[in-house]
């Protein structure tokens, strides 16, 4: 066998890359290819965070591809149709990529299957590349998906995982290949974090010397801002799930441990959407909501996208997610219940506005998360709803992460940060701060009364 190509889609890496070591021990030359897709910008996926993240991950595989003799090239248009085209060129016969979960994915490569077939060109698609184990692999018994994640985090937990591969040393390219200049599109977030494989290795080794062993304690700590912040790099796959959750096991200690089961969450949400795609738009287990949407409650909605709901912890965390593209778990928490709970919003606002501005941004994560808060999800309390002041005196006890965030409020002393309202008059008037949207009780009202009907 003379050339293979390796379609690049979810994992931007070259360590422990299944597709590209298989194209490499199978074929004299491999051409790696990056197709930027027109229906994934079309359909609003492809946001500027996404794909200034993104333009570091290609121009940074390049760069690694060189190092070793080759390069990456890259295409635009429609994937199955590029494919084709770059195989024929290449005189390829066969094509490598990894499974992915939504139904945009499995869709392309059941088309790609059809396609390259027609031509005598055999795809392979590789599992537990973009995931550690491969969705569909763990099941309840009598169904085809877990929908609580403790049982499923138990059999994760048993299920050995393959080996972690080293990066080839060398990767020999045909010439003649035409290919576009590796984009470099720019973000609109002005603290967005660098892409790229290096990065993410540069990021994982520093997370495993000096992060990871005060992530039990400290994961919560808005201020602290102790998490691994490593979820883009799994979301483009800079890092493999499989990789990470070895080398944090052989850390080992209770930090470790709750790491590992964070990383499991995605996996979970994975094995969801692979079995329930629609999951994505439609109400995993429905409340029979009456939501309130764009129509009825467009201020409301514009307070909370733009940080100024008059819930300092709430405006903190929004403003970061603009400001970096990015939002520490906890703040996702907080404000997707605010939004849904206490404003009683539709759950697809809130999650378009995260899709639209973060940098992990991630239909199974985003979607499925989205739906836990709401209480439509996997959530086995869906009624609970988080009071945005006494999480805030819990995970931002001096009001660090309030101050950095919200400056209307950085002169405010101690814990007053997060109720503004309860200040003496005068310095009430004085900042530049709203009032609450609305109070938390009667937010709370309306909820239960919405969710009595259920
Ligand atoms: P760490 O705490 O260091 O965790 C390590 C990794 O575990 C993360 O990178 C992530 O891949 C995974 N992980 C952690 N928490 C979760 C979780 N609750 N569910 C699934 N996986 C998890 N995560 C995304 O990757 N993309 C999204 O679009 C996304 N949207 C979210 C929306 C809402 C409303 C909520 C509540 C959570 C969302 N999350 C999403 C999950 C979580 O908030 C982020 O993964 C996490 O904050 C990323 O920061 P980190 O890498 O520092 O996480």
């Amino acid at each position: 066998m003379n050339v293979s190509v390796v379609l690049f889609t979810s994992d931007l890496r070259l360590h422990d890359h299944p597709p590209l070591r298989a194209a490499l021990d199978g074929a004299r030359e491999v051409v790696p290819l990056f197709v930027r897709d027109r229906a994934v910008d079309a359909a609003g996926f492809a946001v500027p965070n996404r794909l200034a993240f993104l333009s570091d991950c290609l121009r940074d595989l390049d760069a690694g591809l060189r190092e070793r003799g080759g390069r990456l090239v890259v295409r635009s248009g429609e994937p199955v149709e590029q494919v084709c085209r770059v195989a024929a060129e290449a005189g390829a016969d066969e094509v490598h990529m990894s499974a992915d979960v939504s139904a945009y994915a499995k869709h392309r490569e059941e088309r790609l299957r059809r396609a390259l077939e027609a031509e005598g060109v055999r795809l392979h698609v590789h599992d537990a590349v973009t995931t550690a184990v491969t969705p569909g692999v763990l099941t309840p018994s009598g169904a085809d998906h877990f929908a609580v994640f403790t049982p499923f985090y138990r059999h994760w937990s048993q299920k050995r995982l393959r080996e972690p591969l080293g990066a080839p040393r060398r990767v020999p390219v045909p010439e003649g290949i035409g290919s576009l200049e590796p984009p470099s599109d720019k973000g609109t977030s002005p603290g967005l974090a660098p892409g790229g494989e290096s990065e993410a290795r540069r990021r994982l080794t520093a997370w495993l010397r000096s992060g990871i062993a005060g992530y039990e304690d400290r994961h919560d700590d808005l201020a602290g801002d102790a998490t691994s912040r490593l979820s883009p790099h799994l979301h483009f796959g800079t890092l493999s799930a499989v990789e990470l959750v070895h080398r944090a096991r052989a850390v080992g200690g209770p930090g470790a441990g709750a790491f590992v089961r964070q990383v499991a969450w995605r996996d979970f949400h994975r094995q969801l959407l692979a079995a329930r795609p629609d999951a994505s738009t439609v109400d995993y287990r429905t409340k029979h909501d009456r939501w309130r949407t764009e129509r009825t409650a467009r201020e409301d909605i514009e307070a909370w996208r733009e940080g100024r709901t008059g819930y300092p912890v709430v405006d903190a965390a929004m403003r970061q997610l603009r400001h970096e593209g990015w939002m520490h778990n906890r703040g996702r928490l907080l404000t997707a219940s605010f939004l849904t709970k206490t404003l009683y919003v539709d759950w697809r606002v809130g999650a378009r506005h995260f899709l639209d501005l973060l940098v992990d941004g991630d239909v199974a994560n985003n979607q499925l998360n989205w739906q836990w808060v709401a209480g439509t999800g996997t959530d086995t309390r869906p009624n609970r709803v988080l009071n945005p002041v006494l999480q805030a005196r819990r995970y931002d006890p001096d009001g660090a992460y309030v101050r950095r965030w919200v400056p209307e409020l950085a002169a405010v002393d101690g814990a007053s940060v997060h109720e503004p309202w309860k200040l003496p008059a005068r310095e009430r008037a004085a900042l530049e701060y709203p009032d609450p949207l609305v109070e938390l009780s009667e937010g709370l009202a309306r909820f239960r009364k919405a969710r009595e009907r259920d």
